[in-house]
């Protein structure tokens, strides 16, 4: 190719685009195996899309931009739409939805502002189920937008599909919506497949597409899919009401699980509003969203606007910010936890993804490493969907460079060089360092002053770090022999901070039974375990005399956790520790035992409805800590049953039987 012809070079950018498109859509659509994220696809079908709008002279009409994708698989039957099922124009600024009102005003030739109806943008794959007569015949994808696959026998296992409509029905109706996976079946769905070692599902829509596309019904039945309807296809025998809203009232009216969410916005200002109130609550919803649909309310106007090839023209899907991003793995790293566990972490190429710059990522374990295959320098796929941690969910083998090896197990400890050693069956790899292990002392020292255990302010995992370093700090107990001329001689240490790290050390000396065998990190021993056992024993030196059959009779205490508790007070090191920590004044109120062990002790709860102030299982947590019990069912034994918003039947039982039954605001009361 000559370096002088423009045209040529932007032809074959043209066609590489086009080639790359349909490959990623074939991956998508036919194989349930996205290659590359979402966004990655959706920067090549813009960059695509910008191509073709300036050199018109090489647009096709088989362009990717050009057609809904997706051909429909050979093993499923056809089935034909009686209109065809579009895909959607994307907005992914203000500016682009602007231009949209625009574009639609211009073309209905009026000034004004126009209603828009505004929904979620569902992540699932676009479903058109055949009513005839009221009765559910035939459920096809939307495959290349006229011929679906028939998939009626999968449909018909969703729950939420109505086999038959009620009211009075047009005499033949398509009804047009999403079938999705909830995101907690994802996570339960997804954590089932990885004990068997299977493959995963990368995120809750690719888990839908592969569940509905089954050949047995009966897989399809055990996904428990879900499917909201949000608009109609071809109809006979219907008046169509004025607007969308209408519309969707009248599919909800019939029996159809019509789209949450959904609200009418009187201007596109107004949109930007349900936008940004749509995508704060986008961790919240029980189905996974991607944007939010923005439809011409008025359906006369819908008519008069039309569709283009791909798409109509009274609708646009205005984007979020991207849940999944491509990047590169830099290196991969072994982290020393406080128990010694050996933790792989991937260190990534930064990367803009679901709302922050991620440069690192767990990896959890050795077998999560093997089961993604991540080597040093692959372009992996990174999710990170509301708070949660953000993970590495996919390697893109295609794309791996020559010469990676397969990441291996350290046999030393990367900061002592102790042993590492695995269990055969277990998942976790540890140093035999110890606390002799500088990273496994800063660990403990870091969840030693944190704030639900000592609660020492002022000291940072930086600056432990640099105190275990120096020589400083070599057990919890040295943070109460500290002097202020060690202190003050630490880096970036001035007077006045270096007195507030001394007197929030001095104030950590008053603390709880519970939060000092917390602080003490024993494996195993969370909050909740560290309040049992205080709440049990009547001292420290009780708890430590304890013998196992004795910790065999706190609930939740089983054989592994007795083992390591009586282990742990065994060592030498660690009592020496305890011993210092109390020569230098750490103490507690010694609350009597039959106070401590309280009015709760031997009485039974049973909890129902959501409470605003915590979850179930911190209510759990705090009661078992007052040597309560919770159970599931409301019995004449029941004691309380603690109801929060929507409670379910057991507040029903409760009052038939009655059961005192305790709202929130007593329930905390009683705590106290
Ligand atoms: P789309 O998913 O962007 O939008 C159209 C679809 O939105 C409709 O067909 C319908 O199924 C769905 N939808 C959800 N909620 C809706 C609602 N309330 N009202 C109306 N429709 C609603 O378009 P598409 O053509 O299905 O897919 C293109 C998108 O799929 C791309 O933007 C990209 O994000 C993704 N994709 C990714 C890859 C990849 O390799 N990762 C490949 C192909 C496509």
């Amino acid at each position: 190719m000559s370096k002088k012809d423009p045209s040529q070079a932007i032809q074959k950018r043209i066609e590489i685009l086009r080639r790359t498109l349909k490959e990623y859509d074939e991956a998508y659509y036919v194989r349930d195996a996205p290659k590359v994220p979402d966004a990655e696809y959706d920067r090549l079908m813009q960059a695509l899309i910008a191509l073709e709008e300036e050199h018109p002279e090489y647009a096709t009409p088989d362009s990717p931009t050009k057609r809904v994708g997706g051909s429909p698989l050979a093993t499923f039957a056809k089935s034909a739409h009686q209109t065809p099922m579009l895909s959607l124009e994307n907005a992914f600024s203000r500016q682009d939805l602007l231009d949209f009102d625009g574009r639609v005003r211009e073309r209905l030739e009026t000034t004004l502002p126009l209603e828009y109806e505004c929904e979620p943008k569902l992540d699932g794959i676009a479903v058109n189920l055949t009513y005839e007569e009221g009765v559910l015949t035939k459920a096809a994808t939307r495959g290349d937008g006229f011929l679906g696959e028939d998939i009626t026998q999968n449909a018909k296992t969703i729950p939420t599909i109505p086999l038959k409509l009620s009211g009075s029905l047009p005499s033949f109706l398509e009804v047009r919506g999403e079938i999705y996976m909830p995101k907690k079946r994802f996570e339960v769905l997804n954590e089932a497949l990885q004990k068997k070692g299977g493959k995963c599902f990368v995120n809750p829509r690719n888990a839908a597409a592969g569940s509905l596309r089954q050949l047995d019904p009966k897989v399809t039945a055990e996904r428990s899919l879900s499917m909201l309807c949000y608009g109609i296809g071809g109809t006979r025998g219907f008046q169509t009401p004025q607007t969308m809203a209408l519309l969707l009232d009248k599919l909800a009216e019939w029996g159809c699980s019509v789209i949450p969410e959904r609200k009418v916005a009187s201007s596109i200002n107004e949109c930007f509003e349900l936008y940004d109130g749509l995508r704060a609550r986008r961790s919240e919803l029980p189905f996974e969203m991607d944007g939010m649909v923005i439809k011409v309310n008025r359906l006369d106007y819908q008519e008069r606007l039309g569709a283009i090839s791909k798409s109509p023209r009274w609708a646009i899907a205005y984007k979020f910010p991207a849940q999944e991003e491509m990047t590169q793995v830099l290196a991969i790293t072994f982290q020393v936890g406080r128990t010694g566990a050996l933790t792989p972490v991937a260190h990534l190429k930064p990367v803009f993804v679901g709302g922050v710059t991620v440069g690192n990522a767990t990896l959890h374990n050795m077998d999560e490493v093997r089961r993604l295959d991540v080597r040093v320098g692959d372009r992996v796929i990174i999710r990170r969907a509301g708070d949660v941690i953000p993970q590495v969910v996919k390697v893109i083998v295609e794309m791996r460079p020559s010469h990676t090896g397969i990441v291996e197990l350290p046999l030393r400890c990367p900061i002592c060089q102790a042993d590492v050693v695995k269990p055969v069956g277990d998942a976790i790899a540890r140093c035999m360092g110890g606390l002799s292990c500088p990273a496994q002392l800063t660990a403990s020292l870091v969840h030693f002053a944190s704030r639900d255990a000592m609660s020492i302010t002022g000291l940072g995992k930086k600056r432990i770090g640099e105190m275990v370093s120096s020589g400083l700090l070599k057990s919890a107990a040295d943070l109460y022999t500290l002097t202020h001329a060690e202190v003050v001689a630490s880096p970036r240490m001035g007077e006045k901070s270096a007195i507030n790290l001394l007197a929030a050390i001095e104030k950590s000396k008053e603390t709880t039974f519970a939060r000092f065998l917390y602080a003490l990190g024993i494996r195993e021993v969370g909050e909740a375990m560290a309040k049992k056992l205080a709440s049990h024993f009547k001292s420290l030196d009780d708890l430590m005399a304890a013998r196992f059959e004795t910790l065999q009779t706190i609930s939740d205490v089983g054989t592994v956790m007795g083992e390591t508790i009586l282990s742990f007070f065994e060592q030498p090191q660690n009592r020496r520790v305890i011993h210092a920590l109390l020569a230098a004044g750490v103490s507690w109120a010694n609350v009597p035992h039959d106070l401590q062990s309280s009015s709760l002790s031997g009485k039974q709860f049973v909890l129902t409805g959501v409470l605003s102030s915590m979850t179930r299982g911190e209510a759990k947590a705090e009661l078992e800590g007052r040597g309560a019990r919770v159970g599931e069912t409301v019995s004449r034994k029941t004691s309380y049953v603690v109801v929060g918003e929507n409670p379910g039947s057991k507040l029903e039982k409760a009052k038939e039987l009655g059961v005192k039954i305790l709202g929130e605001a007593e329930f905390l009361e009683m705590l106290k």
